[in-house]
């Protein structure tokens, strides 16, 4: 291409947004193609998102639009094809320190051979502290997800949600300033999710500054957890909007899915899902 024309094309190409004066992390023009033998699938086409510091962000969209590659690649664990990311202005080449994912199979990130408390304390090395101490800081994290009578326990020998909040000890045990989910309730009963939302809203507020990104399928789960959430469309997906849910805190369990604010974002949301975006706006 001559000069001129790469000019040009610099030209045309919109010019990114600039980033939020509080974000954490910073993702832009991110692509990613899988390469395979079947052919390639492009899973995202050029990715703008800011995420702010101590926010509840959700990724919503349709299944296989591309949203546990985007939390992949923000994790450092997927390299992006192109584009940049970001965490406190260091671009992110491979897992960073300050980020915890969380696997939406729990059960497969649990040491089965250690108990509740060692699976927990694992996250604990390497931070100066000695065994007895170790436990101790353990155990106050399983507190903390209302598990403190079960670190003699075995990962097996408890049911699915109680797994989920062993790998949610786990993850604030690291102390991240981030940390991720894919799609973590999608494994427990109806009842035991809401109860499990309630817990990471809870844990949220009494860690103040902790980013949350959350990927879910669920237009519910997005509207009452978040703060703002990041909605793609089809692949290859792009971001297509990010919408404040400006919804009061602290959230509860039937009001706020009472709440006018909360039904017409989920009536929005759902439109936007089933590709009927915008029909309401
Ligand atoms: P979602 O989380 O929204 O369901 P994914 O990020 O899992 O979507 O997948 C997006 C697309 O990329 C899908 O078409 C999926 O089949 C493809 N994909 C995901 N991971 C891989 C991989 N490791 N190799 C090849 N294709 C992949």
């Amino acid at each position: 291409m001559s000069e001129a024309a790469a000019t040009l094309s610099e030209a045309r190409r919109p010019a990114p947004p600039p980033a939020a004066n509080d974000a954490l992390m910073v993702l832009r023009g991110v692509t990613k193609t899988y390469g395979g033998r079947g052919g390639e699938v492009v899973a995202l086409s050029s990715i703008d998102l800011d995420v702010r510091r101590g926010e509840f962000l959700t990724i919503i969209g349709p299944s296989g639009c591309g949203k546990s590659t985007l939390l992949q690649i923000a994790a450092g664990l997927v390299p992006a094809t192109s584009g940049s990311i970001t965490l406190e202005g260091r671009p992110v080449t491979a897992p960073p320190r300050g980020i915890v994912y969380l696997f939406q199979q729990y059960n497969k990130s649990l040491f089965p051979w250690r108990s509740v408390r060692s699976n927990v304390a694992f996250a604990l090395a390497g931070k100066g502290l000695d065994r007895h101490q170790r436990a101790k800081r353990a155990q106050s994290f399983l507190a903390l997800v209302g598990l403190e009578a079960f670190g003699n326990h075995y990962p097996w020998q408890l049911s699915g949600g109680m797994q989920q909040r062993v790998a949610i000890a786990r993850a604030l045990a690291a102390e991240p300033a981030a940390l991720l989910m894919d799609e973590p309730f999608s494994a427990v009963d109806a009842l035991t999710r809401v109860e499990m939302q309630a817990l990471l809203l809870d844990i949220w507020r009494q860690r103040a500054g902790l980013t949350i990104i959350l990927v879910t399928h669920d237009v519910e789960e997005a509207v009452y957890l978040s703060d703002r959430i990041a909605v793609m469309g089809r692949r290859p997906a792009t971001v297509e909007r990010v919408l404040e849910t400006g919804l009061p805190r602290p959230r509860d369990p039937v009001a706020t899915r009472e709440d006018p604010v909360f039904l017409r974002h989920r009536g929005e949301l759902l439109d936007d899902l089933l590709g009927r975006g915008l029909v309401r706006r």
